[in-house]
């Protein structure tokens, strides 16, 4: 479905009401349902056809609930005019994901104009992410713009008229993996960032640990839980560790593995009591809304609303729902050995943070010498870099930092260690798909370049650098 095919219908009485805005600032608690944008292109035909009772299904229930679009499969549809078809009224309930891959930050502002004249006002800014078996290579022939600077974007032309939003992933089980992502976070939410959604994962502890970890930092934002609803497909890929970013314990692969062997329905069956239970308790650790992918149909949609509801009255109590979560999974692993990291002790001892918060010793990778050395050298020789032209010194810059010869340097603001070794190009921290153990899912020798900057970080004492200023692209 390309813009051309339609009819837009410009909006622009820029009303201050926004649904989705105030049921979070209230605390009422919410769900989104997903509906990720079909690979390819698509015909209104067949959106009216395949999508037309997502609209009626979202509506009046008892559980508020809402449609997000999703940009995770390789699409030519037009985010903007796919929801417009599909969302007929109240559009400012719903949330509309801006994806950063093959998209300049222009185009990503002009697409958060035309959703703005379209009604829409909630918006959630992702990087994008390699396809499934995307290598380096075939991955860097696309822009990828990141969400930091789509994000500082829209906050400086659209000010208060939009809400945005942005994701982590808080399922890392080092030290180093899991700190790069809070800082990342951080460094979101200074950039405009107003709410928060996770990637989908199955271990709650990591679930109320970022949330403990946002009350510690201050950071009262809200945030939605991503959960999925595990077809029997999906459930292989995951235990082939085939699904980017998401790497699952040993125990939780030998349960689904064992799940597998079941019929269909009852494969469903254990699917839905688990999300009843992920649902309940991400409401229960303070939560404001879950988003639940999955769901591909109407019907199944429907049903798997009717037991969220269900779900959310059975449990009101979060003694009595941590029980019911404990003797469903019988003392489950979710950690993938030998990768154990968290930052507290004692998760799901209390629904809130306790006082004071009981951190666990933190087991961080250290500085050589030779990283240290680099570090000085680059301050030495390249610390006025940023007001120089590009191309100064671009020998010594390749010899010492491989430097890739973009448009503006930006090794000062990075430790001197080049964003363009990054496989995609991420200048403002880690990917979440980074690897279990740190490295780059692009290269499993390469460690991420974000743990060796955090290594720097922790010797040199300077965490805003990380949390503060957007670092802009290379300006290819
Ligand atoms: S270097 Fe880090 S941020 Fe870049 S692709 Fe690899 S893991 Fe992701």
């Amino acid at each position: 479905m390309s813009r051309n095919s339609i009819q837009l219908e410009m909006n622009f009485n820029g009303s201050e009401e926004n649904l989705f805005r105030s049921r979070l600032e209230s605390g009422e608690f919410q769900i989104l349902a997903e509906i990720a944008l079909p690979e390819g292109e698509i015909s209104a035909d067949e959106i009216n056809g395949r999508y037309a009772d997502f609209e009626y299904l979202v509506l009046g229930r008892k559980t508020p609930t809402s449609l997000a679009f999703t940009t995770e499969n390789l699409t030519n549809t037009d985010p903007v005019l796919f929801a417009s078809a599909i969302c007929k009224t109240d559009r400012d309930r719903h949330l509309l994901y801006l994806s950063g891959r093959d998209h300049t930050k222009q185009q990503l502002f002009e697409m958060a104009r035309l959703a703005t004249g379209e009604g829409f006002k909630n918006f959630c800014c992702v990087s994008g992410k390699p396809l499934p078996g995307e290598d380096a290579r075939k991955s860097s022939e696309h822009p990828f713009t990141e969400s930091l600077c789509t994000l500082s974007e829209l906050k400086e032309n659209f000010e208060k008229t939009i809400l945005t939003g942005a994701v982590v992933n808080p399922y890392k089980y080092t030290a180093d993996a899991l700190c790069t992502q809070f800082f990342k976070l951080i460094r979101k939410v200074n950039a405009g960032a107003s709410f928060v959604v996770t990637q989908f994962g199955w271990d709650i502890l990591k679930l109320q640990e970022l949330r403990w970890n946002l009350f510690q930092r201050s950071c009262h934002i809200p945030s939605i839980a991503r959960l999925l609803f595990l077809s029997q497909e999906k459930a292989k890929e995951l235990c082939e560790g085939k699904v980017p970013g998401v790497q699952i314990s040993p125990d939780l692969a030998y349960i689904l593995r064992r799940e597998l062997q079941y019929t269909r329905p009852q494969f469903e069956a254990a699917q839905i009591r688990q999300l009843q239970l992920y649902a309940a308790g991400a409401r229960l650790i303070g939560y404001s809304g879950i988003q639940i992918a999955g769901a591909d149909t109407p019907d199944k949609l429907e049903m798997l609303l009717d037991k969220i509801d269900e779900a959310l009255l059975e449990f009101k109590d979060f003694n009595a729902w941590c029980s019911a979560f404990r003797q469903y999974y019988e003392r489950l692993d979710m950690a993938p050995y030998p990768y154990r990291f968290y930052l507290f002790k004692n998760l799901l001892s209390s629904a809130l943070p306790p006082d004071p918060l009981p951190f666990a010793e933190a087991d961080f990778t250290t500085c050589t010498g030779k990283e240290i050395f680099r570090y000085h050298l680059g301050k030495l020789l390249c610390g006025h870099a940023a007001e120089l032209p590009a191309s100064e010194k671009r020998l010594t810059k390749k010899l010492l930092f491989s430097c890739k010869g973009c448009n503006r340097c930006r090794l000062p603001q990075t430790f001197y260690i080049c964003p363009e070794t990054c496989p995609i190009h991420r200048a403002n921290g880690p990917c979440g798909e980074i690897r279990v153990d740190g490295t780059c899912p692009f290269d499993h020798q390469q460690e991420c370049i974000y743990i060796r900057q955090l290594r720097l970080v922790n010797k040199l004492r300077c965490y805003p650098a990380l949390e503060e200023d957007v670092v802009p692209d290379g300006d290819w």
